[in-house]
């Protein structure tokens, strides 16, 4: 039997491969796509609801996002780019919204205000610098910030309870924050481009080799169920395998994924449904990361909005693991070693002693440890209003540097092979809010002349009005494209239209 042919192979039915499928099968709905995922349901690791805190990141309640320089200086560069980068998806998504894709909105995403807060003088000073940095740029125009306790304990009541009336203590505001379930949205992508005949999906398949030909990649997929084998040529070949990248990166052979290594962090969150409390906090308020913490273990207590239903979150407490994936095997990280990454791995090992304790302790929290952190955070917190449930886990990046021998990151980055026919995406932050920007990164690798050609520009400025504009320098263009996008995503306050 001759191996059968597809235009574009998608590995992983997370929010990645999702998003960029559907933005494939706009641009050109001839192109032919199969989709693989190893489990029997789409988004069931990194992009399911739970798994991740659904934070629509734009940069407005992260402090890691907006660093302070050694001379003081507060720097705002990435929470511009990321603030912009949201933008894209919110106009994609509002694109979906009108042409049918998604018939409400507010089954993947709703308006929850992004808060950061500080306590203690220093931290205090920090954060009114970074709202002064931040606020004078138009994205960020709408930001409030305070130090009055009665103002803080109407934006978060729950963190304000039983705090006394000396301590200092600041919280900025963004109203139009988002929430979103990167779950519900993957499915949605998935459900509104599998109406195409040009589309496969196959769920409980797993890839298990892929190499290149003369002819294309060779992908290789097993059956979960029944064991069997086959392969497929792609002309294209797109890893969204979340955490489990890296290996399948290593599988294809290409010499791009040289001197990187993979660092997986796993993670829990205190979860509670609890009605007296859910009803009283209708934000995400994000604190600072301890010191040696790594900057995504910056904690934060966040409304979420999964199947219409409103939960609490606090976390996330971060852990060891060896596993890139939820459902991964325990000898991932081993089996990652390659000679060209070695060197790098046992580098950030030495530089990164510090984090390694961090995580160690954090592992060893039991969870009377868990809700005495969060009391931190709410001092009133009690145990039996919340229980322990496992978030994903995150690969962060190892890469080859001179001077160290190898270096940590914390970021995302899309490795692709010179010739564009293979792409990936490794790490994790800012993750899922920024699939968009990321997938059309890919595009851009994988389809040069097509990107450029005027048929898709003309479908990809459909998609995304305001693309090719610096939003951040073009205030009536910025306050058009979040007119559009909140109305039609229903962001809007409540009796707004
Ligand atoms: C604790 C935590 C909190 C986070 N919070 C946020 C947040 O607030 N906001 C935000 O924007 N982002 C957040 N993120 C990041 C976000 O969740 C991820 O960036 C995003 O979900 C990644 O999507 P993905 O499609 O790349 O991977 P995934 O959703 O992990 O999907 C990968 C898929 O590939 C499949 N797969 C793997 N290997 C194979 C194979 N060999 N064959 C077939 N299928 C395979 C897997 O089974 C899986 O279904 C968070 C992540 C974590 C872990």
């Amino acid at each position: 039997m001759s191996n059968k042919k597809v235009d574009v192979l998608l590995v992983g039915a997370g929010v990645m491969s999702a998003t960029l499928g559907r933005l494939l099968a706009l641009l050109d709905p001839s192109r032919t796509i199969m989709l693989v995922e190893q489990l029997s349901k789409t988004a069931q690791e990194s992009s399911h609801p739970l798994h991740n805190a659904g934070t629509g990141h734009a940069g407005y309640c992260e402090l890691n996002y907006t660093p302070q320089k050694k001379n003081g200086e507060i720097e705002i560069a990435r929470a511009l780019k990321i603030n912009a980068d949201f933008e894209q998806s919110l106009q994609f998504w509002a694109h979906l919204v009108e042409r049918g894709d998604i018939a409400d909105p507010a089954r993947f995403i709703n308006r929850v205000a992004h808060q950061s807060f500080v306590a203690g003088a220093d931290d205090v000073d920090f954060l009114r610098r970074r709202h002064a940095a931040l606020a004078a740029h138009p994205l960020f125009a709408e930001m409030e910030y305070s130090t009055r306790h009665a103002r803080l304990s109407d934006w978060m009541p729950l963190v304000m309870a039983q705090r006394g009336s000396h301590e200092k203590l600041a919280a900025t505001y963004v109203a139009h924050g988002a929430d979103v379930d990167f779950g519900a949205l993957t499915r949605k992508l998935i459900h509104a481009t599998a109406k195409s005949d040009a589309f496969e999906l196959h769920l409980s398949h797993a890839v298990t080799g892929i190499k290149r030909h003369a002819d294309g990649w060779h992908v290789r997929i097993e059956d979960a169920h029944t064991g069997a084998r086959r392969t497929v040529v792609a002309r294209f070949v797109f890893i969204g395998a979340g955490g489990a990248a890296l290996p399948l990166l290593q599988k294809a052979g290409v010499e791009e994924a040289r001197g990187y290594g993979g660092f997986p962090v796993s993670g829990h969150w205190l979860v509670s449904r609890a009605p007296h409390l859910v009803q009283r906090h209708a934000s995400k308020v994000y604190g600072k990361a301890p010191v040696g913490a790594p900057p995504m273990s910056v904690p934060h207590l966040d409304l979420r909005v999964i199947g219409g239903d409103k939960v609490l979150l606090y976390g996330p407490f971060a852990g060891i693991t060896t596993k890139f994936l939820k459902q991964g095997s325990r000898f991932d990280l081993v089996a990652s070693l390659r000679g060209g990454n070695l060197a790098p791995m046992l580098a950030v090992a030495r530089d990164n002693l510090d984090l390694m304790r961090y995580l160690a302790a954090q592992a060893m929290q039991g969870f009377d440890d868990r809700v005495d952190a969060l009391r931190g955070f709410m001092r009133d917190a009690d145990g039996k209003d919340w229980q322990l449930a496992p978030a994903g886990k995150r690969v962060q990046i190892i890469k080859s540097c001179a001077e160290r021998g190898g270096r940590l990151e914390f970021g995302t980055e899309i490795v692709a092979t010179r010739d564009g026919s293979l792409a990936t995406l490794l790490g994790a932050s800012p993750g899922a809010s920024t699939a968009v920007s990321a997938m059309l990164e890919v595009l851009r690798h994988a389809f040069p002349q097509e990107m450029k050609s005027a048929a898709w520009q003309r479908v990809l400025h459909e998609m995304i009005p305001a693309l090719g504009v610096k939003l951040d320098t073009h205030p009536r263009e910025l306050d058009a494209v979040r007119r559009h996008t909140r109305r039609v995503l229903r962001l809007e306050p409540a009796g707004q239209k």
